[in-house]
């Protein structure tokens, strides 16, 4: 039930509800161009996500999700509601990324915003490539070409 995005392309960072999913923040960031780094799977919750690492599209570029987590609030087993950032409790931000559950109950995310950066689309060039590569290969030997497009339903909507 705890499901909300707030994105402030001003401030940069987007504050998430932690039972969002990866499409919830995409949809949103999109809208603004912008993007932060989430799994591969779009309907994987972020909470879990984010507290385990995060392994995404954009990784190679900009890091683990963890990496572009800014703060988070959350409750501790005590009932105590704590704000974890560079500047407050920096220790327990380092710990909950990548710590999982153990530091307490996360009610806000907050992350870096970074440009959607769609780049040049170069599909034709690489499926040109790997058709000049397999068929130089043994006969014995084969290989496949995946394609895929992740787009939220909100950009397809927009573009149509
Ligand atoms: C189909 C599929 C694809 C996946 N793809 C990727 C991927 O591309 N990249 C990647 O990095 N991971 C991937 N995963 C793994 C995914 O990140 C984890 O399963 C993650 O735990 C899902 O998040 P969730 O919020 O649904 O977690 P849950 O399953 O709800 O919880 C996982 C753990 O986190 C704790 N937790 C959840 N919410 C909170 C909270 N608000 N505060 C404190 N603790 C909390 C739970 O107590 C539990 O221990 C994938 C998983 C699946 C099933």
């Amino acid at each position: 039930m705890m499901k909300g995005i707030r994105v402030d392309p001003a401030a940069a960072p987007p504050g998430r509800r932690p039972a969002c999913s990866g499409a919830d923040l995409d949809r949103e960031t999109q809208l603004y161009g912008l993007a932060t780094v989430r799994g591969i799977v779009t309907h994987t919750g972020i909470a879990g996500l984010t507290l385990g690492g995060g392994i995404g599209w954009l990784i190679r570029k900009h890091g683990a999700t963890v990496d572009n987590l800014r703060s988070v609030d959350l409750v501790t087993a005590e009932g105590e509601v704590l704000t974890a950032s560079e500047d407050e409790n920096p220790d327990l931000l380092w710990g909950v990324r990548g710590g999982g559950g153990n530091f307490g109950i996360v009610t806000s995310f907050e992350y870096r915003l970074l440009p959607s950066d769609r780049g040049r689309p170069r599909g034709r060039a690489a499926v040109a490539w790997a058709r000049d590569f397999f068929s130089a290969m043994q006969p014995h030997a084969g290989g496949r070409v995946y394609v895929t497009r992740t787009i939220s339903r909100a950009s397809k909507r927009s573009r149509s």
